[in-house]
């Protein structure tokens, strides 16, 4: 049984009273859930790290980080470390989440990279996989989503491939209010575990928890989260609202 794993990915939103209101709102929420059903982290920007760990010490959120660099220290003025994320407390970090490969142009290599060096600075990565509308309409998302998954576990041993959590985020669904289906989703999420059992084995792929992610709401959470291969949910938008990033988290419970 894979454990659901909920993430609200903030983007560049909140600021230092926000934040900590919204993850404190959140952990009252959650002290009338088990969770020992469900797992939670909250990933806000990378300057209020700190505050939202502590905001969040009463509660069993996790956070994490948007993004990471692949080196551990030197000069790469702008960047930050995961020995960093993790230093100030961090559990998880984003890899490759849509954003990044097509706003700022990360490509798979460099999305490799991070997983190796989230995992080495003792980071669980989040490795975000999905296809473009345009993929999707010229039926190469299998072929898409194949090669991310390859490069991003490119020389990963399988011990350390199962730290990974993958997020299968189709770009089309990202913000845009349009959801894949509940079947689209786990047709998509079946080929995915497919493709990582060949890599490794089927036990691996079996225990590995693979998130959908694209504008998922309290209406949607719970006829996703009951699709076999679906077992978690990465949430933008609608993790910037308590009541809805708990309504998911609950939907999610309930399925
Ligand atoms: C995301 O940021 O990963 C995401 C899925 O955003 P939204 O839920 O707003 O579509």
């Amino acid at each position: 049984m894979r454990k659901p794993f909920i993430a609200g990915n903030w983007k560049m939103n909140t600021d230092g009273h926000s934040g900590p209101e919204l993850v404190r709102a959140i952990g009252k929420g959650l002290a009338q859930v088990d969770m020992s059903k469900v797992d939670v982290a909250v990933i806000p920007p990378f300057v209020y790290l700190t505050q939202i760990i502590t905001a969040a010490k009463a509660s069993r959120i996790a956070v994490g980080a948007q993004d990471i660099f692949y080196e551990q220290k030197g000069a790469f003025t702008g960047e930050i470390s995961a020995n960093m994320i993790k230093d100030v407390g961090c559990n998880y970090c984003l890899c490759g989440h849509s954003e990044r490969r097509h706003v700022i142009g990360e490509g798979d290599e460099l999305i490799n990279k991070k997983v190796h060096a989230a995992i080495n600075g003792g980071l669980l990565p989040i490795l975000c996989i999905g296809e473009l509308l345009e993929e999707r309409e010229a039926n190469r998302t299998d072929q898409v989503i194949e090669r991310q998954v390859k490069k991003g576990f490119a020389n990963l041993s399988m011990e350390k491939a199962r730290a990974v959590t993958l997020a299968y985020e189709p770009v089309w669904a990202i913000g845009t209010g349009r959801t894949a289906t509940p079947q689209q989703a786990q047709e998509v999420h079946a080929m995915i575990r497919g493709l990582v059992a060949e890599l490794y084995d089927k036990s691996l792929a079996d225990d590995m928890r693979i998130q959908y992610g694209g504008s998922v709401k309290p209406d949607n959470a719970k006829e996703l989260m009951e699709k076999e291969d679906i077992d978690g949910l990465l949430v933008g938008g609608a993790s910037l609202k308590a009541d809805d990033f708990l309504a998911i988290i609950k939907a999610s419970i309930a399925a």
